[in-house]
């Protein structure tokens, strides 16, 4: 009377499989399961019993023992409850033992033995590919975002009852689902904004044209109503598109967080996530008691928008600092340490001064010098530190509002991007973690970054001139670089660098 199930469950973004032992025998009923925290013990309990029966199988009136191996390692819930149920119908005589072994099978069981999503069916799918089993049982919803695993057999079932009449018969019969992996990607990387509807605004467009091209994060500063969300918003559309591997890493981040929508096979274009100013340090870098992912790596491969930058608290700003340095976070627990991948561009926003129209010439900005100073002093300078463009957006002319002229389109844009983007990746090639010229450190930035002597002279005169500071000047450098290389000028010549000083409007006065 003992039977073994094979399921799994992720740690981090990544799964591992789990073993289901289930042992019946003749004595006082009970139901105890092994390996599982305590509350999620009780609900699974309940909702087995209750599948159980409702499908119309018989549920032991003996003691039942479930364990889930291997036991160090700490487990969730609900996605052992299809598989502990078919432990119990197999150590019963209910499910056929043969093919077993074949599947790894998850998914949590609604009283009435209906089947419900389960987080990272797409990790598991790669760990079964990697462990070599021939195939996964998953709850219909997750059937696509599974299969993308070529290799993997992967069959969605819509209840309990389902999934014993194919384990018992019908896997003879029933062929894998198939979905094609390439079309579905070159699909979905469609876009649905575009900077074609972006009218006006020539220069923040260019700025984000610059940002894009070298990966630099960037702060936009701007009354309410000159469409920074709105220009923020298409910044992934002008980006290089994700490769595979890039939308796989991503998906499997979004699928264990369970912020994959439902029957959703690939996060195929880059993420663009804006977290409301409220939100806590937790939900921003990622936590909880069972550590989910948080924000910065729901955009991993892609943009965090932090609108109202000054409105976010300062404790929250300052988990950001590492995360922005080393492209991932570790999240320590007491007795776990799980890291998740976080390497996204960071775009923020906010307005000029607390009233928000310091810098708008049709409107009267009514803060006082002192409440202007206090605003601006709310964002966070190491924070700053890490964002190399600051661009002034103007509040949007009449004029340009009504023009019937549209933009110039994401595509076109995205192919200069791109052009500059292969310039970098020839210059790094074999440098690890150099990728684009945001990545440079001070020893890089002294070797790819020269200047002739104009370009020299021109920036110790702004420097000193409009009083910037000595931090600035790095980030002139690089952006300079990205410039440069958006021509395909191996030097950075002094009108590059004029432009790039222009990109510094925080380290200057807000000109109103
Ligand atoms: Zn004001």
């Amino acid at each position: 009377m003992l039977s073994k199930v094979l399921t799994g469950a992720t740690y981090g973004v990544n799964a591992y499989l789990v073993d289901v032992e289930t042992h019946i025998e003749k004595q006082i009923p009970g139901f105890s399961i092994v390996g599982l925290p305590d509350n999620a013990v009780r609900e699974s309990r309940e909702r087995i019993t209750a599948a159980v029966k409702n499908c119309g199988f018989e549920f032991p009136i003996k003691k039942i023992t479930i364990n889930l191996a291997p036991a160090d390692i700490k487990k969730e819930g609900s996605a052992f409850d299809l598989p502990m149920a078919l432990g119990i119908l197999a150590a019963t005589g209910q499910v056929t033992p043969e093919v077993l072994g074949d599947f790894v099978l998850v998914g949590e069981l609604a009283l009435d033995g209906t089947l419900r999503p389960v987080h990272g069916a797409l990790p598991l799918a790669l760990e079964v590919r990697k462990q070599k089993i021939k195939g996964m049982v998953v709850p219909r919803e997750n059937g696509k975002e599974a299969a993308m695993v070529e290799e993997v057999a992967v069959y969605p079932m819509s209840s309990l009852k389902e999934t014993v009449e194919f384990l018992n018969a019908d896997h003879a019969r029933l062929a894998p689902l198939k979905v094609d992996v390439r079309e579905i990607f070159s699909h979905d990387q469609k876009h649905m904004s575009d900077f074609a509807d972006v009218k006006g605004q020539e220069n923040v467009k260019r700025a984000l044209e610059v940002a894009a091209a070298g990966g630099h994060n960037i702060i936009m500063i701007g009354p309410p109503g000159s469409g920074k969300t709105m220009l923020a918003k298409r910044l992934p559309s002008i980006l290089p598109p994700l490769s595979f591997e890039e939308a796989l890493e991503t998906t499997k981040i979004h699928s264990v967080a369970g912020q994959l929508p439902p029957d959703t096979a690939l996060v195929a274009t880059r993420p663009f996530r804006s977290p409301h100013h409220t939100i806590s340090d937790a939900a921003l870098v990622g936590g909880g008691t069972i550590p989910r992912p948080g924000e910065i790596s729901l955009s991993h491969h892609g943009v965090l928008f932090l609108d109202e930058l000054p409105e976010f608290a300062r404790n929250v700003l300052e988990v950001l600092r590492q995360p922005l340095e080393d492209g991932r976070v570790t999240i320590s627990r007491s007795k776990l340490s799980v890291e998740y991948p976080a390497n996204f561009m960071l775009v923020c926003a906010m307005n000029p001064c607390l009233c928000g129209y310091y810098t708008d010439p049709s409107r009267e900005c009514t803060c006082t010098g002192q409440q202007i100073q206090k605003y601006m002093a709310k964002i966070s300078g190491p924070l700053l530190d890490r964002i190399d463009l600051h661009i002034e957006v103007p509040a949007v002319k009449y004029k340009e509002l009504s023009s019937k002229v549209s933009g110039e389109g994401s595509e076109r844009i995205r192919a200069r991007v791109i052009c500059a983007r292969e310039v970098q990746t020839d210059r790094f090639k074999g440098r690890k973690g150099l990728y684009a010229n945001t990545d440079m450190q001070s020893k890089d930035i002294r070797e790819y970054c020269k200047l002739d002597a104009a370009g020299e002279e021109l920036l110790k005169m702004a420097i000193t001139k409009l009083g910037l500071s000595a931090r600035a000047y790095d980030r002139i450098l690089k952006v300079g670089r990205t410039i440069a290389d958006m021509v395909e000028s191996p030097y950075i010549r002094p009108e590059h660098i004029s432009e790039a000083i222009q990109y510094r409007s925080l380290d200057r006065n807000l000109s109103p």
